[in-house]
């Protein structure tokens, strides 16, 4: 308990008398904190703080990065904002080395200002001044963390820019013609072959850049930092980060091993309407941004550019791509669908040059008053096909059969009816691709009369659904016949199950090794479903562990 001899001098209550201060400090919460620990977390409720001894940090994500905007000393408050305002917390709070903090709720600071009005005045003005310090923050321009130089039709570009979107690394990109290239590159005039090149913010030029070295020299995680794990999560998608959220907030080491970016297939959804708690949808980038944060500060690791290519069973290791390996105590699969392939003429050619699988948000730009083509006739279709269509002129969704109502949701239906740009070309086909270096036109067939038309043609965006790519797994790791990993009861049934208890809920036909998400077999597809698989996951990860120390013990 904090008592009035423990109070430094704290300005901003230097108007409320002595007792009543003691008995403020007795009522309030007693918060001791190691060098690390955070007293509040950036989005917390309000309430007030008081630095009673040790040092706090305000620290606070910007473009991805965590940076320090602000320190608290003895005496000094923070919170003023969210206690005047009424907002959450801007910015996280913590501690640099052994502190002790007092917490005073939001009701006791109201019954403390309301009976002294020259607190309120205090804080009240402290709040005033500290968001002028935070807009200067908000508004100031950010400095791009990498400078590309790539042509626009350059599909290894583009699928950098994607890379450094997911992991939310802010970048300049400047074409070879551009008109301000000088002002804008200030590396060597390359040679196309050496295309695409990065300045990274530590000045180190890439040429021929490949993500795996753009993510190391940009400080992402590539390397395991441990030999052994708790558990290690296969795959960085809404299941992998849910799992890496509970599993590290829960004291497992955790690793996660992603081979492109955090984010998985929502990353690509520019607007998930069915997600509980946004009342308004949320893009899945932005989930993904979030879900990121939250995993690296509950402490798990999140190693992107790396496969995963095998496991060992028996002894719960992982083979990763460039022969490394981890060891698992437990290991769990989110490693969820990748989109299946199409075959056409001028298709493999055009393929990033206006022809893409799936879309993200970073393609908005390169549609701009362009006539576009989706195709496919199921949800992520629906949902590119609003996104895009603000800024594309048309949009026209390709659909082999005779109705969007079969595989599209009825609110996304109603939402492209309201859309002026938007045409929806049933019982059609594309049927060929055209263009030199990007796409130019298309051949689009009326399946109906079997006639065909080449139209123009800016964009084309392939939604025609998507597999589990399952064939790395062992084995052991029963699958089903469309590849979808079996898990609980169909495990069981599977035949190689072969220990004295069922498996759990979302384990495999290997004790130990768990699934979660779009990978496994079952029919719900979505991402609530995989951020509910991946928590279950490291519930059953706990279990596992108690019944492997048991055995081991017997
Ligand atoms: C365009 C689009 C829109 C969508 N809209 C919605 C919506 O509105 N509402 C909704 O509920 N659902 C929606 N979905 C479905 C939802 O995104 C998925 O159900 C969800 O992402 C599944 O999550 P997951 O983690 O299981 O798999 P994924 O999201 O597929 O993530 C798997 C991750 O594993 C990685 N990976 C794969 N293999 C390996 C390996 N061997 N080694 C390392 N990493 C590997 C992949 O790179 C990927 O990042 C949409 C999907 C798309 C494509």
């Amino acid at each position: 308990m904090i008592t009035f001899e423990d109070l430094p001098v704290i300005a901003a209550f230097a108007s409320v008398p002595t007792g009543e201060m003691a008995r403020l400090a007795e009522a309030s919460g007693d918060v001791r904190l190691c060098a690390g620990d955070y007293a509040v977390h950036e989005g917390d409720e309000r309430s007030l703080f008081v630095v009673i001894g040790g040092s706090i940090e305000v620290t606070k994500v910007i473009d991805g990065i965590e940076r320090v905007i602000g320190r608290r000393a003895p005496g000094q408050i923070f919170g003023e904002v969210p206690i005047t305002f009424g907002t959450p917390f801007q910015g996280s709070y913590r501690a640099t080395e052994p502190t002790r903090v007092m917490h005073i709720s939001a009701r006791q600071f109201h019954s403390l200002a309301a009976a002294h009005p020259a607190v309120l005045t205090q804080v009240a003005a402290m709040g005033a001044e500290r968001i002028g310090g935070l807009k200067g923050i908000a508004t100031a321009p950010t400095k791009a963390r990498a400078v590309m130089l790539a042509h626009p039709w350059d599909n290894s570009a583009r699928e950098l820019r994607t890379f450094l979107s997911r992991n939310q690394i802010s970048h300049d990109w400047v074409v070879p013609d551009a008109p301000d290239r000088a002002t804008r590159w200030v590396g060597p005039s390359l040679a196309d072959n050496e295309l695409p090149a990065l300045i990274c913010d530590d000045g180190t030029l890439l040429t021929r850049a490949c993500s795996r070295d753009v993510a190391t020299h940009l400080g992402l995680q590539t390397q395991p930092r441990g030999a052994e794990y708790d558990t290690v999560i296969i795959g960085g998608g809404p299941a992998g980060l849910a799992a890496a959220v509970y599993g590290a907030s829960e004291g497992l080491r955790t690793l996660v091993i992603e081979r492109e970016a955090p984010g998985g297939q929502a990353e690509t959804s520019s607007r998930i309407e069915n997600y509980l708690g946004f009342p308004t949808g949320v893009s899945g980038e932005e989930l993904a941004r979030r879900a990121l944060q939250q995993a690296n500060r509950l402490g798990a690791e999140v190693m992107v550019t790396r496969t995963a290519l095998g496991i060992d069973p028996a002894a719960k290791v992982v083979t990763i791509d460039g022969g490394e390996s981890v060891r698992a105590r437990s290991i769990i699969l989110a490693t969820g669908v990748s989109w299946r392939r199409l075959s056409m003429p001028g298709f493999d050619r055009l393929l990033g040059k206006g022809v893409f699988y799936g879309a993200s948000r970073s393609e908005a730009g390169t549609t701009q008053g362009q006539d576009i083509h989706l195709i496919g006739a199921g949800n992520s279709a629906g949902q590119a096909a609003m996104f895009f269509a603000n800024h594309a002129r048309s949009v026209t969704i390709v659909v082999r059969g005779d109705s969007l109502e079969k595989s599209m949701s009825h609110y996304l239906i109603e939402q492209i009816r309201g859309k002026p740009n938007i045409q929806v070309a049933l019982h059609s086909e594309v049927q060929a691709l055209h263009g030199e270096k990007l796409l130019e036109a298309i051949d689009l067939v009326d399946r109906a009369t079997g006639t065909a038309r080449r139209t123009a043609s800016g964009s084309v965006f392939v939604f025609i659904g998507a597999d589990a790519e399952t064939g790395w797994m062992p084995e052991a790791v029963v699958r089903d016949q469309r590849g979808y990993v079996c898990t609980g009861e169909a495990a069981a049934r599977s035949g190689r199950w072969q220990i004295d208890r069922d498996p759990y809920l979302l384990e495999t036909s290997v004790p130990g090794i768990f699934a979660c998400g779009d990978v496994r077999s079952s029919l719900v597809k979505r991402v609530a479903a995989a951020v509910g698989e991946g928590s279950m996951a490291i519930a059953f990860v706990h279990q596992y562990l108690a019944y492997a120390a048991n055995s081991k013990a017997r």
